[in-house]
């Protein structure tokens, strides 16, 4: 395998911290050549020291002098301007892009990567659920693999290798239920950000993981197969699976259905996205069946849940409203970070804001970016007198 050349946008979080301990675990196999970062200088420097990409980007342009001042003495390039995100994914060096950064600031990078024909290895499944038509359809037209990162998706691909697309009858996205699984709404009223915050087999990032304990993040999910698998809405189902030993599973045809097995490790999915079409080495710790004697599924409750409801509804509505979706969620997620909406209010304010907003059925890129900054607005003034 060539080595390869790997930009890491949101190299500061969850999943760009655990990419660069793959990378670091394989550097016969890949290069860092680009990192970003928002506001977490101290850990870009760090990063940029270790990894010694070429290029890095921090989007708080408050910390640019900082990450200057303190790589001064290497050759490393710093940018921190508005478009310098987007712009750093057309150079000719990389060849996957990582997105690993949160909600709709990643469909720009990713277009315009696409665009550069570099391969991409998504993690920020946002940009499926706002854009997924337009951003699937730039891929074919460029022929540019778009690899899951998301470890239900990459469980399905790679159930999916060798197979037939057009023989798939379903596709089963396992959830783990999150922190509140098998509570009903009267027990949900009061429950705080640092409650949310647990999830039991997971540590993610903060927005990632509100949406895992409302059960949104199974919903964006789903859109994010529907498109990057080409799948009919009706095809696609949700079980829940609390231990996540079965990341996701595909029923086909003749009845047969294949899963992927192993520990909730981000790692691996990265990984595999990395290497693909190869399988690395690894000393990740072994999944032992008899530490499991009882795997478990159940029905995902819609009703406690709605945030999974309202997600179904934008799916078969289409056009723009899976774009007012994600919007409404992104600001209703920050909300109750800041303690200005309850956990239910969540659902409350998507609910709201699907109505309010203006239905457009064949949406252009503009179009998105248009809804997407309206959605703030209704929702940022949601509840106000
Ligand atoms: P995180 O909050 O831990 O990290 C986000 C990274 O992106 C940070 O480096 C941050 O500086 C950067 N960033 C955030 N917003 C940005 C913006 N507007 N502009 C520029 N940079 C920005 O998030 P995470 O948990 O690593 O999740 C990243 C993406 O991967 C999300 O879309 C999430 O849904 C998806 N994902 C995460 C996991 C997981 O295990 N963490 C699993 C599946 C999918
Ligand atoms: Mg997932």
């Amino acid at each position: 395998m060539q080595k390869k050349n790997i930009a890491i946008l949101g190299s500061t979080g969850s999943i760009g911290t655990q990419a660069l301990e793959v990378i670091r675990q394989h550097p016969d196999k890949f290069k860092v050549e680009i990192l970003t970062a928002r506001s977490n200088a101290d850990l870009l420097i760090e990063q940029a020291k270790l990894f010694s990409p070429t290029m890095i980007v921090i989007t708080d342009k408050n910390q640019a002098e900082k990450v200057k001042i303190a790589l001064s003495n290497t050759n490393i390039k710093i940018y921190s301007d508005e478009n310098s995100l987007a712009e750093i994914v057309k150079s000719d060096t990389i060849d996957i892009v990582l997105t690993a950064l949160v909600g709709y600031a990643g469909l720009l990078p990713t277009l315009n990567a696409l665009e550069a024909k570099k391969t991409i290895a998504l993690a920020n499944k946002e940009t499926l659920v706002v854009a997924g038509e337009l951003v699937m359809n730039l891929a074919k037209k460029n022929n540019c693999h778009i690899l899951p990162v998301d470890s239900e998706h990459s469980a399905i691909f790679q159930c999916l290798v060798g197979e037939n697309y057009q023989q798939i009858e379903k596709i089963i996205l396992t959830a783990s239920g999150g922190p509140f699984r098998g509570k009903k709404t009267q027990d949900l009223i009061h429950i705080t950000k640092t409650q949310a915050l647990k999830h039991p087999n997971w540590s993610m990032g903060a927005k990632i993981t509100i949406d895992s304990a409302s059960l949104m993040n199974k919903g964006l999910e789903v859109i994010e197969a529907k498109w990057l698998f080409g799948m009919a809405n009706d095809q696609i189902d949700v079980v829940v699976h609390p231990q996540s030993i079965v990341h996701s599973l595909v029923q086909f045809k003749d009845s047969s259905i294949k899963a992927q097995l192993g520990l909730p490790d981000m790692k691996l999915p990265i990984q595999y996205a990395f290497g693909f079409p190869d399988r690395l080495e690894n000393n990740f710790e072994r999944f032992n069946f008899l530490n499991y004697p009882q795997l478990t599924f159940e029905s995902p409750d819609l009703t406690t849940f709605r945030n999974l409801s309202l997600a179904f509804e934008a799916l078969k509505k289409g056009g723009n409203m899976p774009c007012i979706l994600n919007a409404a969620n992104e600001i209703a997620v920050d909300k109750f970070l800041h303690d200005k909406i309850s956990f239910l209010g969540m659902s409350d304010l998507i609910e709201n804001v699907m109505q309010k907003m203006t239905f457009i059925q064949n949406p252009t890129y503009n179009d998105y970016v248009k809804t997407d900054i309206e959605t703030r607005k209704i929702s940022e003034n949601y509840g106000n007198k």
